[in-house]
């Protein structure tokens, strides 16, 4: 039998911790660490460091009212880190570009606590990968930005209806607008508007290059688009 069943592994509470650590280390491009309670070791806090500084677009995502103020305070100070709050936060996973953790293991420090885990790799599961990625972009699109609390009721009411043409994060659909902050700063550095880009800021599939802040939506999709977003 050829076909490959599901392939999500189980972890104990000691196997859950070292790999989350390898997620944050593994991470090449994206990490998004979501945890209601955000309190790190030093060991987190050097990893979640070392992979910024490589250049690692960290977004972490936790409850309100359930962070030392002197871990904000240190991620705040960090390039490439994004932090969100959201009330409605009540699960934890963990995901770079590559694997994902679905646990009950949250980013308290010194955690001994009995957790149970599940690991998903996307080779091996595309489909369940794709629906926790998406979803946790969508929470992570809803949530408020740490930074701008006075803008908490904008933000709740962004439609979440396109993709970041960089990173593929969810955002409001705009064809002026296709990045999501982060990318938008990055790409603001050149002003480059045909820049080949990475994703279709309409449908989030790949584009390999034929996006662009010019032309962030695919040719395929351009009608489609058209109709459902009146321009
Ligand atoms: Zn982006």
């Amino acid at each position: 039998m050829n076909k490959i069943l599901s392939m999500a592994r189980y972890l104990n509470s000691a196997d859950a911790r070292e790999a989350l650590e390898q997620i944050i280390s593994g991470a090449e491009h994206k990490l998004i660490l979501v945890s209601p309670s955000l309190s790190l070791s030093s060991r987190l806090f050097n990893r979640i460091h070392k992979a910024a500084v490589k250049g690692v677009h960290v977004r972490i995502i936790y409850r309100k009212n359930e962070a030392r103020k002197e871990d904000m305070d240190r991620l705040k100070s960090l390039k490439n880190i994004d932090v969100k709050f959201s009330d409605d936060l009540n699960a934890s996973c963990y995901l770079n570009e590559n694997e994902a953790l679905i646990t009950s293991l949250d980013l308290r420090q010194a955690a001994r606590s009995w957790d149970v885990t599940v690991k998903i790799k996307l080779t091996e599961d595309k489909d369940l990968f794709d629906r926790l990625r998406r979803d946790v972009e969508n929470l992570y699109a809803l949530a408020h930005s740490h930074n701008n609390p006075g803008h908490e009721s904008d933000i709740k009411t962004i439609i979440s209806s396109g993709y970041c043409i960089r990173c593929s994060t969810r955002i409001r659909f705009d064809f002026n607008k296709p990045f999501c902050g982060y990318c938008q700063e990055s790409w603001s550095i050149w002003l480059n508007e045909d820049y080949p880009e990475v994703y279709c800021h309409f449908s989030g599939e790949q584009s390999f290059g034929k996006t662009s802040k010019a032309h962030p939506v695919l040719k395929k999709n351009l009608k489609k688009a058209g109709e459902l977003n009146h321009f």
